[in-house]
This record gives C-alpha cells, sequence and structure tokens, in this order.
C-alpha cells in the first residue's frame, strides 16, 4: 500500500506534459527518476482552511487514496504512490495512454454490438469489484472511462476519477446531491442507452421536462434512432434504466444477462447483426467534447473572478487572511502553475 510521503515529488519522478485537467488540479506525465518507466502524476490543490473556496479538503483527498489503494483490479486505474506538500496532493498513478473509450469508439465508421459488448463487460467488471468493496463510483460519465492502450487489437478499459466515490457503510444511507438514496450494487448507467442511440435518455425540449425525465425515469426507444438495436440491447436498458433502484440490476446482474452473455446461438447471431448508430453517435460525442471545454472555460473564468474577488476584498479588509492565503497561493505560483507555464511554453 502507496504511504503518504512528505518529500518533494520533483526528488522521485521528473514531471512532462499536461495530460489533462479537472476542477482541482491537472494530471502530467511523469517518469520515475530510479526505474525510468511511466507513470502520471494527479496533483491536487489542497484547501488552505475551512473558509476558502478554492482547493480540496484534506479529508476528499485522503478519501480518494483510501479508496484507490483498495482498489486493485485490471478495470480500475491503480496507484503507485503519494506525496503531500503544504499546498498540494500528487497522486502518482498508472499512465493511461488511450485516450477516453467514446473518443475511440466515435473514429470508427461501424461497430457491432457485439463489439461494444467487449467494452461494456470490462467496465461491468470493474465497477462489479468496487461493489465487491462497497464502493460507489458516483461519476461514471463517459469522460472516466478510458483505454490502457488504443492501438492494442483489444484495448483495456480502466475507469479513472475516485474523487467522488465513496465506501457505503452497512447500514448507513447515503444520499445523492439531488437527495435521492443511493444503494451499492444498485447503479445506474444511462450511457449505455448513449452509446447504442447516440441520445441522451432523458433529453426533454427543455430543462425542467429534463429533469422531470430523470427523476421519474422516463425515456423510449425512438425508432429512427433504434433500429439497428437489438432487442435484447432494449431489454438489458429496461433492466438497468428503473427507478426503484432496488429493482435495478446489479452490476453482477448484468454480466449475465443473455445480451452481454448469450446463452443460445440466436442470441449471439442477433448481437453481431444489431449496431451502434454511428452517425447519430458521432453527433453526440462531438456536442459532449463541446460541452466540456465549454465547461473547462466556465470554470477558468470563476476562478479567475473569485482570485480577483478575494483580492480586491482583502485590500479594503486586511483581516480577510483566508483569502489572502489563496491569493497568495496562486501569487508564489504554486508548483502546477509552474508546469502549467513550463508546458504551454515548450
Ligand atoms: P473532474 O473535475 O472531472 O472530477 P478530476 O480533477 O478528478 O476531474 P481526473 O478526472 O482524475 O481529474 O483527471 C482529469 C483528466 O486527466 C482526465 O479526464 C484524463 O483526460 C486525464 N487523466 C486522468 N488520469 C489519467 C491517467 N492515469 N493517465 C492519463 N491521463 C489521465
Amino acid at each position: 500500500m502507496a504511504q503518504i510521503k512528505l518529500q518533494n515529488v520533483e526528488d522521485y519522478y521528473e514531471i512532462g506534459e499536461v495530460l489533462g485537467s479537472g476542477h482541482f488540479g491537472q494530471v502530467c506525465a511523469v517518469l520515475e527518476r530510479a526505474s525510468g518507466v511511466h507513470w502520471a502524476g494527479k496533483f491536487l490543490k489542497l484547501r488552505r482552511s475551512a473558509s476558502s473556496r478554492l482547493g480540496l479538503e484534506r479529508k476528499s483527498v485522503e478519501r480518494e487514496v483510501e479508496i484507490l489503494q483498495s482498489l486493485q483490479h485490471a478495470n480500475v486505474m491503480a496507484l503507485r504512490d503519494v506525496f503531500e506538500s503544504r499546498a498540494e496532493v500528487v497522486l502518482i498513478v498508472e499512465l493511461i495512454s488511450g485516450g477516453e473509450l467514446f473518443d475511440f469508439i466515435a473514429e470508427k465508421e461501424s461497430l457491432s454490438e457485439e463489439e461494444a459488448i467487449e467494452f461494456l463487460k470490462q467496465i461491468l467488471m470493474g465497477v462489479g469489484f468496487m461493489h465487491t468493496k462497497n464502493i460507489a463510483h458516483f461519476d461514471l460519465k463517459p469522460e472516466n472511462i478510458m483505454l490502457a492502450d488504443k492501438t492494442m487489437p483489444h484495448p483495456h478499459i480502466k475507469i479513472i476519477d475516485f474523487g467522488l466515490a465513496h465506501r457505503l457503510k452497512q447500514g448507513e444511507e447515503y444520499r445523492s446531491l439531488s437527495g435521492t438514496p443511493q444503494y451499492i450494487g444498485k447503479w445506474n448507467i444511462p450511457h449505455v442507452y448513449c452509446l447504442l442511440s447516440g441520445l441522451s435518455p432523458f433529453q426533454g425540449d427543455n430543462d425542467e421536462e429534463t429533469l422531470k425525465n430523470i427523476v421519474g425515469m422516463i425515456y423510449e426507444f425512438e425508432e429512427n434512432y433504434f433500429n439497428q438495436t437489438s432487442t435484447m440491447a432494449k431489454d438489458f436498458i429496461e433492466k438497468l434504466l428503473v427507478k426503484d433502484p432496488i429493482e435495478r440490476m446489479t452490476a453482477d446482474e448484468c454480466l449475465l444477462h443473455p445480451w452481454i452473455k448469450p446463452v443460445t446461438r440466436k442470441q449471439a447471431d442477433n448481437r453481431s447483426r444489431s449496431s451502434i448508430n454511428m452517425k447519430s453517435f458521432k453527433k453526440f460525442n462531438a456536442k459532449r467534447k463541446w460541452k466540456m471545454s465549454y465547461n473547462m472555460v466556465w470554470a477558468c473564468n470563476r476562478l479567475f473572478r473569485l482570485q480577483l474577488q478575494c483580492k480586491s476584498r482583502s485590500q479594503e479588509d486586511p483581516e480577510l487572511r483566508q483569502c489572502e492565503s489563496d491569493q497568495e497561493d496562486t501569487e508564489t505560483k504554486p508548483a502546477s502553475l509552474i508546469r502549467r507555464r513550463l508546458s504551454s511554453s515548450s
């Protein structure tokens, strides 16, 4: 198990290019100095005080580390090392170089259900393993399903980003932000629907209608989009997108559904003849990528405004130390900012 090290991460790892960013920091390629092995480093900025709005609470980072430590599975990103400094925690994790699964699929001309199931099965195995440890991911969006190496004939799925994951204790009820009780094993992935049709299952004509559809699990299979889909795939979705979580299939039950594990020849043939609606899926993926970029720009602007607010408030009131310390953080150029500059200038 990885012990949290208080040494400087750069004594052990050379920091390379930025691979991605999230709400609380960046992920960079890193090279282990002693072995020459490539890893990824997830740099998480720590919140400096309870009243600060920047960075993550130490408790949340500890939870992410503890969960990753207990999840050693072929379809879950592996944790190698953890470093902590005053301002940030660095998770050294397995380097996943194949990009997002949805981007990989969107580049294809065609994909049969049988081929799509090979990926879905691996996701189910990773999620099923988490559930045996009573861990719920709570953020299984397409961005968090990556491929170890997309040049392999059968690329390997890796589930990433355990920032929202929780270990649920027996008898303890966990409620999502919307107040819905969450049950271990009773997961819900609308992305199977998106993958097959290129549509979001609950999309309404306006936000209010979409919310109503999500809460009531109201959706339909539009013929125009589902005319290449097998009846088994629709049955699979119907057993997954169920309002009462108790009634939903568990990841293990999904693995036994005939769409995933056909028992007759006819079922197997059905899957290989049915296919993903690629035209619609490509459009869906392009829209998703556009939304991700938009959200990232919006988040950067918000952070910038927050820092400006803190700066002007602390000039008016010198006792506003919390804001000052956040501001001080950026002005003294934390390692992650210096890295961003280095990578953008190279
Ligand atoms: P979010 O704001 O979505 O919760 P986060 O701050 O928790 O994100 P991650 O989702 O873990 O950060 O990582 C951000 C991005 O960095 C990912 O979308 C991915 O592109 C890239 N990334 C994460 N982990 C790895 C890895 N092990 N190897 C390669 N790239 C990675």
